[in-house]
């Protein structure tokens, strides 16, 4: 593993949230189009990141939600 894929790895989860340095940025960006390893594990992080975030933004049940009501109804 290079220092370039190290750099990859330490950072991809910044880059990934778009929390990156511009520069940071082209620098992965760049070592990706020449580091097939680097380019399939971010290919598969990021299908992850986005069902995971996919399933955050997703509407509570309306039994918990109406469970939430009732108890904030109290406070
Ligand atoms: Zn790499």
């Amino acid at each position: 593993m290079s220092p370039e894929c190290l750099f990859v790895l330490d950072h991809y989860n910044d880059y990934i949230s778009g929390e990156l340095a511009p520069e940071k940025i082209s620098r992965v960006e760049d070592h990706i189009k020449a580091c097939p390893n680097c380019e399939i594990f971010l290919g598969k992080f990021t299908r992850i990141h986005s069902r995971t975030v996919g399933l955050l933004r997703a509407p509570a049940p309306p039994a918990l939600r109406k469970s939430i009501s009732s108890l904030l109804e109290k406070v």
